[in-house]
């Protein structure tokens, strides 16, 4: 490698040269949430193309700035789903009885324009974050056995302020499972070093949640930076967002989907966009949601099929929407259809029934 090409890999120096002024990429206007792009991302980009899926992911357009509102749903567009009121101390959101939420930093490596906590990721100057209160409520509820560390990207933070954080998550007897969620794999393949993956590995059992939404970001180097965390023997899984103009297509979300498990990474949840500041040019019809559903369904291995769901408003929590497969059911049986329209009735099991055998 010469000079260049190991700057070019070298992910801080990745950070420190990313893309922050709208005016530098075609294309970009200046907006009320702050943009930030690494060059790797950038690289990514299709020049010439106003609808490339990488640009529209991280380059602001002037639609975000039109306001919608919500309030007569009682929806808060600033924290739609809820995250504050769900919050008993600073950095945790209690949602489910088992887990929290852990947001460690507001940094990303990538601003993604519809990305829901804007509150968060939109802090400007992001105070370094006062996590004490948050060790303290983990530690005192037994209940918690399994913790979630996101932010913004946990992996902005240097390695040894990461491994503090898990450290003390690791210490605490009730917590079974780590989870951390980033962008990393997709943005800034680079940050996944041998040495990050070192220290996970300490700490088993960890799992990964990254976030691919297009097949164009499954590049050679991302795919690296998959292996080597599954190679370390930490699941590795995806969450896209369906957007608009992005991946709202079955072929598409076939793409996705069979490229990531040939990556041996698995998909998880496809979200229905999150209602947020900026967010509506994103957001499509729920429909379209569950056609690509039914689409990949059969058509794909069964597990690069992801789970789609709307965040409940309010925090109502992730709520599995698919196609209808029943199409009637009484007490002795089910009446299904199958994609492709054919009917089969599956009769109800006889033993133990009223009136016996
Ligand atoms: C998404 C989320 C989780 C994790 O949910 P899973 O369905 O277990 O992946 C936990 N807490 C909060 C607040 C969340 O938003
Ligand atoms: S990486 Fe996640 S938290 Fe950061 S901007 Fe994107 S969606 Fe938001």
């Amino acid at each position: 490698m010469d000079a260049a090409q190991v700057q070019w890999m070298d992910w801080k120096w990745q950070a420190k040269h990313s893309i922050v002024d709208a005016g530098k990429v075609k294309g970009g206007v200046k907006t009320a949430f702050q943009m930030k792009i690494t060059p790797y991302y950038r690289a990514l980009m299709e020049e010439e193309n106003p609808n490339c899926p990488i640009r529209l992911q991280s380059v602001p357009q002037s639609e975000e700035d039109i306001r919608f509102e919500y309030k007569k749903y009682g929806i808060d567009i600033h924290d739609s789903l809820s995250e504050e009121k769900m919050s008993p101390v600073p950095n945790i959101v209690h949602r489910y009885p088992d887990r929290v939420l852990f947001t460690v930093t507001s940094n990303c490596f990538m601003y993604c324009r519809f990305c829901t906590r804007k509150r968060l990721t939109g802090a400007l100057c992001a105070p370094k974050l006062q996590l004490e209160e948050a060790f303290y409520y983990m530690e005192q509820h037994t209940e918690i056995r399994d913790v979630l560390i996101s932010g913004g990207d946990p992996f902005t933070l240097e390695d040894a302020e990461l491994e503090e954080i898990i450290k003390r998550i690791r210490a605490i007897p009730h917590v079974e499972i780590i989870r951390i969620g980033t962008r990393a794999p997709v943005v800034l393949p680079m940050r996944i070093t041998d040495k990050l993956v070192q220290i996970l590995k300490r700490y088993q059992p960890l799992w990964i949640n990254t976030h691919f939404n297009h097949p164009k970001e499954i590049t050679e180097l991302s795919a690296e930076a998959c292996g080597k965390i599954v190679d370390a023997g930490i699941p590795l899984g995806n969450q896209s967002v369906l957007l608009r103009n992005v991946n709202n297509d079955v072929e598409t979300m076939k793409e996705l989907c069979t490229k990531l498990v040939k990556n041996r990474v698995r998909p998880y949840y496809l979200y229905q966009c999150d209602i947020g500041i900026g967010n509506e040019h994103f957001r499509t019809k729920i429909q379209e949601g569950i056609d690509i559903i039914e689409g990949l369904r059969y058509d794909i291995t069964g597990f690069a099929v992801p789970q789609y769901v709307i965040d409940a408003p309010g925090g109502g929590g992730k709520t599995l929407l698919s196609p209808q497969y029943v199409i009637a059911r009484d007490d002795e049986k089910i009446i299904l259809r199958n994609k492709y329209g054919q009917m089969f009735v599956y009769p109800e099991v006889k033993l133990g029934s009223a009136g016996g055998v």
